[in-house]
């Protein structure tokens, strides 16, 4: 994969030798001749919308990365997951979304299926084989995060691709924490990989990209779907998120690695209540990601002891090397309060003090460690 990702959707000798393809700002496309411009549904490029040699090649480099017959992309992540949703809705159709989905997910599911007339439930995410006995006749789509955002529950993936299977119901899985990296979920029998390229795959904390990496029989469809929403990219964004791909293996590593030693340290921390990493043994989650991916990337969760906000304030004002801020992927370290209780329904979250997600980006861990216990000294 480090090999394929260095190479994949690269051909210098189409643009005087460059390495790397160059961006191409285009809407309109010429044809030199009538029986050219006949003939431009079947050109590789036709109109901006439609895509160019610059998406065309992110395209065609995720595709190697997850293994897909092809790649959708989106200006957002969200809108991978909209657009996702959107493409198997209709009024009557029943979705099923794990109770731990990203916050939007749950959000577009409340104020754009539901007026639509999609019914949906959100499933505990530990149910596994449990899912056959949610689906019904109308059940047109399974959603699965893994793990799941700011609680980090690891969902059996297998167990419930093969439900599905069984009944002929697309999956489609959020596979933005582990970069498509460490988890290439179309190789289980999912139909769809979503991600937001936002984090990993560009990993610079200066784009937003998203796309739709589509399983055997699933990509004509989509792409015809988000071509009729007019879902398309820019050049420049495509061209960031490429060249972040050529350096993916080496990041992935970094976090892993980095994010494991951080997360064993806060485990000895008697601030902390419970660390939520499924790469750490203690961890319920454990065996399943043992099982499914090959490495954990630099995302996780852990709880403090109860603390008033104007402690906490003390703790995190001080962090050196710790941002405060939406997203996550990026080179960078990030640290923030959550409230997971506010994002759920069928599931309970009572951990009994205050939650965290932090992203170990590729600083030295040593550094992270030492900015982290000092901080903890600043709650006392
Ligand atoms: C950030 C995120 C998204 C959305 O990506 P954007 O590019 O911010 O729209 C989707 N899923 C997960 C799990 C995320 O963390």
């Amino acid at each position: 994969m480090q090999t394929t990702l260095c190479h994949a959707g690269r051909h210098p000798e189409d643009h005087s030798g460059a390495v790397n393809v160059p961006v191409f700002h285009a809407s309109t496309i010429l044809f030199p001749t009538l029986e050219q411009l006949d003939a431009k549904g079947d050109a590789p490029v036709r109109y901006g919308r439609r895509g160019t040699p610059t998406s065309h090649a992110l395209e065609d480099a995720v595709s190697a990365l997850e293994g897909a017959e092809g790649t959708v992309l989106t200006p957002s992540g969200v809108m991978a997951i909209t657009v996702t949703l959107l493409a198997h809705a209709r009024p009557g159709a029943h979705f099923l979304i794990p109770d731990n989905a990203y916050g939007p997910c749950r959000h577009t599911c409340h104020e754009i299926l539901k007026p639509m007339g999609v019914d949906y439930t959100f499933y505990d995410p530990r149910i596994g084989a449990g899912i056959a006995g949610l689906l019904r006749e109308e059940t047109a789509l399974i959603w699965i995060e893994a793990p799941g955002s700011q609680t980090f529950e690891m969902p059996d993936i297998r167990a419930i691709v093969e439900a599905a299977r069984a009944r002929g119901i697309p999956t489609a899985l959020d596979n933005t924490w582990s970069g498509g990296f460490f988890l290439r979920p179309l190789s289980l029998g999912v139909t769809y990989s979503v991600q937001a390229g936002t984090k990993y795959l560009s990993g610079h904390s200066d784009v937003m990209s998203g796309m739709i990496a589509c399983g055997a029989g699933a990509h004509e469809r989509m792409k015809a779907f988000a071509a009729r929403l007019g879902v398309c990219v820019g050049p420049d964004d495509a061209y960031l998120v490429l060249r972040g791909m050529r350096t993916l293996a080496v990041r992935m590593r970094q976090h892993h690695e980095a994010a494991l030693q951080v997360a064993a340290w806060l485990e000895t921390r008697p601030e902390v209540l419970r660390v939520m990493h499924p790469g750490l043994p203690s961890d319920p989650g454990h065996a399943l990601w043992s099982r499914d991916f090959s490495g954990a990337s630099g995302l996780f969760g852990f709880v403090l002891a109860p603390v008033p906000r104007p402690r906490l304030a003390r703790m995190m004002d001080g962090l050196r090397f710790y941002g405060m801020g939406s997203s996550w992927g990026g080179f960078e370290s990030l640290l923030i309060p959550t409230d997971p209780a506010k994002l759920r329904s069928t599931t309970s979250w009572n951990p009994g003090g205050q939650s965290m997600r932090i992203h170990v980006g590729l600083e030295d861990p040593a550094d992270l460690i030492e900015d982290l216990a000092a901080g903890l000294a600043r709650l006392a």
